[in-house]
């Protein structure tokens, strides 16, 4: 299949091209390197530096590269920093994403998988998290991508353009070649890491007063491998036909708290990790814990890497690589 990834010039944008060029599908990235880098675009990728807002553009590299499917992962997504700007994220994720389905209906291509977040849930009424769950962000980033997943649906009704929307928990881990890399890093894994190998002094917990085992909030973490694995099977359902759907990815679980991955961190790197106690972060809940009964009831998908140990061990060999 030839296939457009949007952002893959980011963290998970590399590593699912990666994959799927692993896989034998041909792959054009059109990223625009706000915050990708050009470095990370996986050798044996077409490579198109483009702004989403850029319409024409999108169209013509659908054309030119006979693109038949796009995993669309450009995005803003930083919480906090969605609250202080909201029109940043409105303009990025919703007339950007808006942009794109003009270029995909100009360009007659008809099936898109789409980077969604559990954010779409914002506070959730209960643990692990479904898909019919309500849906109510508590911040513009959870707002933005759901207002671009409720678009889709009506897309589809009224041109049949088919999609996937997975809703990611915590991507965490790295592969041989591509690993997160954030500027500034605010994700607790590789913020972690960091202090482990020296480059900040402390890790900060946001909050140890939740209403968990340890007071620490707890999240779902997914290896960015097994999550790109996920795309991969959605690409090729929508190619035989099946419906437009929305998947949680998550493993599940009881989830790990903040304090459990600083002990895994310790484990693995064998590094003394300096804490430090700060306030909670705006807009955290609790707990976060998928079901992805779903995807793997109805795509066949099967996490290979749960363990944390495994996620973090992979993540620290990365940016013991990159120094
Ligand atoms: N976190 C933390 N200190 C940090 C960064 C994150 O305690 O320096 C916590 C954060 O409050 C959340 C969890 O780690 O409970 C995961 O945060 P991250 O930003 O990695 O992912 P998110 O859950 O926001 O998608």
């Amino acid at each position: 299949m030839k296939v457009m990834v949007t952002g893959g010039a980011g963290y998970i944008g590399s590593v699912v091209t990666e994959e799927l060029l692993r896989g034998g599908d041909e792959v054009v990235v059109y990223d625009s390197l706000y915050k990708g880098h050009r470095e990370a675009v996986v050798e044996g990728a077409a490579f198109v530096k483009g702004d989403l807002l850029d319409t024409a553009l999108l169209r013509e590299t659908l054309a030119h590269h006979k693109v038949e499917a796009v995993v669309h992962m450009a995005a803003d997504s930083l919480v906090g920093e969605s609250v202080k700007v909201p029109a940043k994220y409105y303009r990025n994720n919703v007339l950007g994403g808006l942009s794109l389905l003009d270029a995909m209906l100009g360009a007659e291509v008809k099936y898109l998988v789409f980077s969604s977040t559990a954010a779409v849930y914002g506070e959730p009424a209960k643990q692990p998290i479904e898909e019919t769950d309500p849906t109510q962000p508590t911040n513009p980033y959870g707002e933005t991508k759901l207002a671009f997943e409720r678009a889709l649906r009506w897309y589809d009704s009224a041109h049949g353009l088919r999609f996937v929307s997975l809703r990611y928990f915590n991507a965490a881990g790295a592969t041989e070649r591509s690993g997160e890399r954030h500027d500034p890093e605010t994700h607790l894994i590789p913020i972690i890491l960091q202090a482990a190998a020296g480059q900040r002094p402390e890790v900060t917990v946001f909050g140890d007063d939740y209403p968990t085992p340890d007071g620490t909030c707890v999240r779902d973490y997914i290896h960015v491998v097994d999550l790109a694995q996920a795309h991969i099977l959605a690409l090729h359902a929508l190619a035989k036909g099946h419906p437009s759907s929305i998947y949680n990815l998550g493993c599940g679980g009881e989830g790990y708290s903040v304090k459990q991955v600083i002990d895994c961190a310790r484990r693995v790197t064998g590094r003394d990790i300096p804490v430090s106690k700060g306030p909670r972060r705006a807009g955290d809940p609790a707990v976060l814990i998928a079901s992805s009964a779903r995807i793997v009831r109805e795509l066949g998908w099967r996490p290979t890497q749960q363990k944390l140990d495994t996620i973090v061990e992979s993540a620290w060999r990365w940016m013991q690589r990159k120094r």
